[in-house]
């Protein structure tokens, strides 16, 4: 089993991403996609006068401001446009993709951040009104059930409160919990760099592997959000994933390539 994060970032070859799939699926290996969606959205609410906020919080990440109309249009565009584009290419190479998202059957159920202390110029404050949550919850069940019927998962980023309420989830994190709940054997998070490196953006720095207990240290040198994909990473190997890949999703062969052994390897 394999879960394979597609970033939300431009650059990715998607053509070449579902082609591997389609190969991965074709020998009978079960593939669950897990996307972001981060740079359309972006785009898009901008495209719509709601210009994307950011903050940063106290203990350093970086993350999207979700009041409930950013929330919105979160949904729109990655449960709506880029779920719906990626399931059609997938079919396109013979896949029968499923999109859902963490909303839907409560495939993952997350605890809303109901309030979030962020720095601004220098100063810390709270911050109310937030639609984005911690997935505390994955129903790998529903999603073995789709596999077992012949289908592939593809989830976009969104998960629900137990009360009820959708969130934005980050895609990285949400891509180790579901990685962890069907018990994958490997979580490949692919993206527009080839890979983790000790000082970026020289890729001659590139680390080829990270074993476990130099994933604190790796949280050191990734810089804004490479650091929730190394979260991510710590959280799947908790999970008991064995395998984690960082790799170039803009290459050809993308995934075959990164299962090769390309990219970032932590195990
Ligand atoms: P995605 O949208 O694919 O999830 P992100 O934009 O969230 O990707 O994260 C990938 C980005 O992280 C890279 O494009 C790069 O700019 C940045 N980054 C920060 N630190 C590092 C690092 N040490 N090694 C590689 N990339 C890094």
């Amino acid at each position: 089993m394999i879960v394979v994060k597609i970033g939300g970032a431009q650059g990715v070859n998607l053509d070449a991403v579902c082609r591997d799939m389609a190969g991965l699926v074709h020998e009978g290996r079960p593939v669950v996609v897990v996307h972001g969606g981060s740079a359309e959205t972006n785009e898009i609410s901008t495209m719509l006068g709601v210009p994307p906020r950011f903050v940063t919080s106290a203990s350093g990440f970086t993350s999207r401001y979700t009041d409930r109309q950013t929330l919105e249009i979160f949904a729109m565009v990655t449960s709506g446009k880029i779920n719906t584009l990626l399931v059609e290419r997938l079919q396109k190479f013979g896949v029968n993709a499923f999109g859902l998202s963490g909303v839907d059957g409560r495939v993952m159920v997350a605890k809303r951040k109901e309030a979030i202390r962020i720095v601004e110029n220098g100063r810390q404050r709270m911050l109310r009104d937030d639609y984005t949550g911690k997935i505390e919850t994955v129903n790998g069940g529903l999603l073995r059930l789709l596999l077992d019927a012949g289908l592939t998962p593809v989830v976009a980023p969104l998960a629900i409160s137990p009360e009820g309420d959708a969130l934005n989830v980050d895609a990285d994190r949400a891509a180790a919990m579901v990685a962890g709940a069907v018990g994958a054997e490997q979580l490949v998070i692919l993206t527009n760099v080839p890979g983790l490196m000790r000082s970026f953006p020289d890729e001659s720095t590139l680390i080829a592997h990270l074993p476990k207990d130099g994933l604190e240290q790796a949280l050191g040198f990734a810089e804004g959000r490479m650091k929730k994909k190394v979260l991510g990473a710590s959280e799947a190997l908790g999970l008991g994933v064995s395998k984690i890949i960082f790799a170039d999703g803009r290459i050809e062969q993308p995934l075959v390539g990164a299962l090769a052994g390309n990219g970032t390897v932590i195990s």
